[in-house]
């Protein structure tokens, strides 16, 4: 099957749901047995699409694991209550106190403070490093490094990372991959097939794509699957039935939306290129932008979501250009229908490496509004930014 038909057709309907298109919303803690055999059953194959207890899904919840891991070429998906609950879930089934974990310099935010704060408690050291880093990774592994977490592009600067040449040199000190997916989804990059081992995601963004559901997700190979899997249940996580249910909705039309995302953010981007106020697009879609060359190797296609940097200026005049924004409001979870921008400052979080800019940065997510408008808009906010410096 090809990714459009996967998208459709995974996780539909089957023996839980005869003739429906969709799966029921299943609401369920507790299964009841009529007979200790049955139970016995139960309990020997919670593992595989059995009920068992609620904890441990239904229908509903099993048609999008299997969606996701079929459509990422993983062997198997766990769901979590968040998208930072999928990266903090997954990181702790696999640590221990001792252990050593490489994280990209232009990761999550939330991601940072976890490892800074969290890990850190449990007596796991974290070494930040160059999102550009590729192949001499190999030089900051250690003897305790345990998993090498990667983010393309990442948070706010947009980098591209070598995935494959990442990928290469922690399994040749057999630690895992992990790579945060949330941009591109498995729609538009596929991990896996890059060498990653665990492949997260918000779904809360693109697959859901209507801001209205927190819910992640995470995609293992077999060398991983198990471990995630373990991991996960021990720590109790699992997605509520009618949030599933929104992610499965969303995921059926997640190819024309990421389509249109891409399609509208191009337009815009080349726009913002043009202007004189902006130094710099940080779009790896846009020929020229920083990390386009990998990004053309190893993606099908780029969502909505990029940063500009200005020529100079001030705080002031990035929020005199954004409050009178009417298109574009202010928020920070992307990958809904609706445009977005964010004044951003990725300097305040870089310790293995420094950002500097000659001036401010904003982050937009392009919706799918028309792009005109959206210019429109735009160009009244220059103006506005323009004459506050
Ligand atoms: C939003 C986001 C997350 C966290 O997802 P939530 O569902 O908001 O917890 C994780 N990673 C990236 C790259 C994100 O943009």
């Amino acid at each position: 099957m090809k990714k459009d038909t996967k998208i459709v057709s995974l996780g539909r309907g089957g023996e839980h749901a005869p003739g429906m298109v969709n799966v029921p919303v299943y609401h369920a803690s507790t299964i009841l047995f009529d007979t200790v055999a049955e139970l016995n059953a139960a309990v020997a194959g919670r593992d595989e699409h059995i009920l068992y207890y609620g904890r441990r899904g239904t229908p509903t919840q099993w048609a999008l694991k299997d969606a996701l891991t079929d459509l990422e070429g993983g062997d198997g998906c766990m769901l979590y209550g968040s998208g930072l609950a999928a990266i903090t879930g997954a990181l702790l089934a696999f640590l221990k106190a001792g252990d050593h974990v490489l994280m990209s310099d232009s990761v999550y935010g939330p991601t940072r403070v976890f490892c800074n704060h969290g890990l850190k408690r449990y007596g796991v050291e974290t070494t930040y490093y160059d999102p550009a880093i590729g192949a001499d990774i190999a030089d900051l592994m250690q003897d305790n490094t345990k998993i090498v977490f990667a983010e393309s592009p990442g948070s706010l600067t947009f980098d591209v990372q070598d995935m494959a040449a990442i990928s290469a040199a922690a399994h040749a000190q057999d630690a895992y991959v992990f790579a945060d997916n949330t941009w591109a989804t498995g729609y538009y990059f596929k991990p896996l097939d890059h060498g990653v081992d665990v492949s997260i995601q918000a779904l809360t963004k693109y697959v859901v794509g209507h801001s209205d559901v927190m819910m992640g997700a995470a995609v293992a190979n077999e060398r991983a699957w198990k471990q995630l899997h373990r991991g996960g249940f021990m720590h109790g996580h699992c997605a509520s039935p009618d949030d599933t249910y929104l992610a499965l909705r969303g995921l059926r039309t997640l190819s024309v939306r990421l389509e249109r995302h891409q399609q509208n953010a191009l337009t815009v981007a080349n726009w913002l290129a043009e202007r004189p106020e902006v130094h710099q697009v940080l779009y790896p879609a846009l020929p020229g932008a920083p990390g386009h060359d990998l990004w053309k190797r190893d993606f099908q296609g780029a969502s909505g979501l990029f940063s500009i940097v200005m020529e100079d200026g001030t705080d002031d005049a990035v929020a005199a250009m954004l409050d009178g924004l009417d298109r574009f409001k202010l928020g920070f979870s992307w990958g809904g229908y609706e445009s977005l921008a964010l004044p951003a400052k990725p300097e305040q979080s870089r310790t293995a490496t420094t950002w500097e800019s000659p001036g401010p940065m904003i982050r937009f997510h392009i919706g799918l509004e028309d792009p005109d408008d959206l210019i429109a808009d735009l160009d009244k906010g220059f103006a506005r930014y323009t004459r506050a410096l």
